[in-house]
């Protein structure tokens, strides 16, 4: 998990954000049942498209990138079963993976809240020590962000411990070389592994402030 800077709100959502929360809170103080088309408002395709591209393609909570094969799903940062009001407000969306979202179900608790990347600096409350990710010392919510969304999950584990393999050879490539440009253009992809937009950059990141 990384820190996510919030996107624009895409137009349709400037446009229709007021409009469709009242319309979902009436149709929820009412006696009908609701329409599939004015539950799943937030799912539009524009809204999506631009969850995607602030979360670089990848899921806010775990950092693996989403394929087209698994299209990445949009979460209610509050759940909007505990918070209808909230339905289609641009702050409580993001883009997670399938597993993400499963796992965090409706939790929302409000006491412990689970690490949000928009609003929280995940690195105070985590630690990324290899391929794992822990708790930092203490922190109750970063226990709880890790222990729920499994963010240690034997596929998750996999996949970083082949990116950290990857950047390792990199790096080892790029050491073996004696100091001046090619070695400085080694370096610098080696440090690109670690951006932003690369998955599990914070994995990554925290691999190579020990191995240099
Ligand atoms: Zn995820």
């Amino acid at each position: 998990m990384i820190k996510i800077i919030k996107g624009n709100k895409p137009e349709i959502l400037e446009i229709n954000e007021q409009i469709w929360t009242e319309e979902y809170i009436k149709l929820m103080n009412g006696d009908e049942s609701i329409p599939k088309i004015a539950r799943f408002r937030y799912r539009h395709k524009d809204i999506k498209s631009a969850l995607r591209d602030e979360a670089n393609d990848k899921c806010i909570f775990c950092e693996s990138k989403i394929s087209h094969t698994f299209p990445g799903e949009t979460d209610h940062i509050i759940p909007a079963s505990k918070d209808y009001n909230r339905i289609v407000e641009w702050t409580n969306l993001g883009y997670v993976c399938k597993e993400c979202n499963m796992n965090k179900s409706d939790y929302h608790d409000l006491n412990i809240p689970l690490l949000n990347p928009f609003i929280d600096s995940p690195n105070d409350s985590l630690i990324f020590f290899g391929p794992l990710v822990l708790a930092k010392g203490g922190s109750v919510r970063g226990q709880i962000t890790v222990d729920l969304l499994d963010l240690s999950r034997p596929a998750i584990i996999e996949r970083k411990k082949e990116r950290i393999d990857r950047v390792k050879a990199l790096l080892d490539r790029a050491l073996a070389f004696p100091e001046g440009d090619a070695k400085n253009f080694l370096m610098r992809k080696v440090h690109d592994e670690a951006l932003a937009d690369k998955e599990y950059s914070a994995t990554i990141k925290a691999y190579l402030t020990h191995a240099i």
